[in-house]
């Protein structure tokens, strides 16, 4: 496994692959590695000659500066879990390597809807920032495959937007989230809880897995309310869940019992936001 620092170095390693004809995948990560990202690197390795890692806590897709300066940081650590999961490459850049220019007047994105929805209402300027970073890395690493979790399902639609704007040849594969024993979506962020918030948390795979056992065509409005309630008896303090159209999120009020569905879910355990989701159909 080779660690690279710099932009160039890697760049000058990826276009020999090129040359070589090496079919190359990309996992981007901010650390502080678990099973899922785990899951992510198996994913790439089975696809491709060249699996090449990231790790990057991107300051600008934190709304929140405390988010970002809590963000787990365990580098040694995963730099070994990625040798034992067989990576080829690990790239470890400096801010200053992803923004050499700074982080003001970076380029935005047209991102549609997806930008001020769920995810983007609540943190307003993530998905620019997601983009940003994204389109740096993309540019790159040039991969031919991209691998990216379903537990982040609208950064997933995002990406592939940017992908579209972008005119890059790579192709995204979304990886089943992957969770603990009693349900809940393994995070960076499950690190910070205590023990009585870890156990709350259940709640919230929970909620979905209801979701998704009751719902049933027509009015989706009592299955989240009973969700809402569900979450509050568990201490959450929610900031959205929706029953939308998988394809680009729009809430469904009403539904066909036909179109793709997920339910999506953001709430605080004190002072940690976890997000999860699940396809209904
Ligand atoms: P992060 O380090 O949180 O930015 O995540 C890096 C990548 O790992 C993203 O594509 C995430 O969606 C993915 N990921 C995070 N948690 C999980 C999980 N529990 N299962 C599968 N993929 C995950």
């Amino acid at each position: 496994m080779i660690l690279f620092k710099r932009s160039e170095d890697l760049h000058h390693w990826v276009l020999e692959q090129k040359n070589k004809g090496k079919i190359t995948g990309f996992v981007p990560t901010m650390g502080a590695l678990h099973e899922g990202h785990m899951e992510l690197v198996k994913a790439c390795r089975s696809m491709v000659d060249q699996t090449i890692c990231s790790i990057f806590v991107n300051p600008a897709q934190f709304n929140d500066p405390k988010d970002f300066e809590k963000y787990p940081v365990s580098t040694e650590k995963d730099i070994q879990m990625l040798y034992h999961a067989g990576a080829d490459i690990v790239f470890l850049p400096s801010v200053e390597e992803i923004y050499p220019h700074g982080q003001t007047g970076l380029e935005t994105y047209d991102l549609g809807p997806l930008e001020t929805l769920l995810e983007g209402r609540y943190r307003p300027g993530h998905f620019q920032g997601v983009s940003q970073v994204m389109s740096r890395l993309l540019k790159l690493v040039q991969p031919d495959h991209l691998f990216m979790g379903q537990k982040d399902f609208q950064q997933c639609l995002v990406v592939q937007r940017l992908i579209e704007i972008m005119h890059l040849p790579v192709q995204l594969h979304t990886v089943p989230t992957v969770r603990e024993e009693d349900g809940l979506a393994q995070s960076s962020r499950n690190r910070r809880l205590t023990a009585e918030q870890r156990k709350n948390a259940a709640a919230i795979s929970q909620v979905l897995s209801d979701i998704r056992g009751k719902l049933s065509s027509g009015d989706a409005g009592e299955l989240l309310k009973q969700a809402r309630e569900k979450l509050d008896a568990a201490h959450f303090k929610t900031d959205y869940i929706s029953i939308a159209r998988a394809s680009d999120l729009q809430p469904l009020a009403y539904w066909n019992g036909k179109e793709k569905a997920v339910a999506l879910v953001a709430a605080f355990q004190g002072d940690v936001r976890l997000i999860d989701n699940m396809l209904l159909n």
